[in-house]
């Protein structure tokens, strides 16, 4: 099956739109299912009509769908209903579509509806899966404004361990640094020479009555 968003990203005109989703949807963290609106004044659920950004399927907010399900009289009981049967009688119900169920029904077919951060878009869960794989993709195929975009996000997630990490390479520059400087000094330490008849470095922790069992003056 293609990926919808290799597509996209291969145009001009909606690879900035690709890029505004990789950075608002990923890390998959910031996945949320999208609560719904409320009207200032009145407070009431706004009546919205949503799309997936994407595909254009229409989508509900979590609180649509508690209202008009669990909130409304009647809908669970149908559910409960419908459920019951089905196991009873499955044949009865193998060619049932998904908006036979009631509780789709309730919500006139709709799919739930899931955003990002700091974004307007709302995706359905069917394209937030096919984004996570595009940019997998991506990744794997090291395209530089993806993996760029990617370790951006990342690094504003997870502050900290990005702090330990640049502290712990910080550190092994140092240690790095140190070796090296020891090695060099050793290298150009001039060579010692042995002379016959002087303690070498081995008879200087040896007691005279060792050194005269060793003959080591
Ligand atoms: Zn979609």
């Amino acid at each position: 099956m293609t990926n919808k968003f290799d597509n996209l990203y291969s145009q001009n005109k909606s690879r900035s739109f690709v890029l505004h989703l990789v950075r608002a949807y990923l890390p998959i963290n910031k996945v949320q299912k999208y609560w719904g609106n409320h009207d200032g004044e009145s407070d009431q659920l706004k009546n919205e009509k949503i799309r997936c950004c994407c595909c254009g399927t229409p989508l509900a907010s979590i609180e649509e769908i508690w209202s008009k399900t669990v909130a409304t009289p009647g809908v669970m009981e149908d559910q409960m209903k419908y459920s019951i049967d089905a196991m009873l009688n499955p044949d009865a119900h193998k060619d049932d579509k998904r908006e036979d169920v009631p509780i789709v029904k309730a919500i006139n077919g709709k799919v739930q509806a899931f955003t990002g951060d700091k974004t307007e878009t709302k995706m359905c869960l069917a394209c937030v899966k096919e984004l996570l794989e595009f940019t997998q993709n991506m990744i794997l195929r090291g395209d530089k404004q993806i993996n760029f975009a990617i370790r951006k996000e990342m690094a504003k997630e997870f502050p900290d361990a990005l702090e330990t990490i640049n502290g712990i390479q910080q550190k092994q520059k140092e240690d790095y640094e140190a070796r090296k400087k020891r090695k060099l000094e050793e290298q150009n330490k001039p060579k010692e020479v042995k002379t016959s008849g002087s303690t070498n470095a081995f008879g200087d922790f040896l007691s005279p009555e060792q050194k005269a069992k060793l003959g080591i003056k």
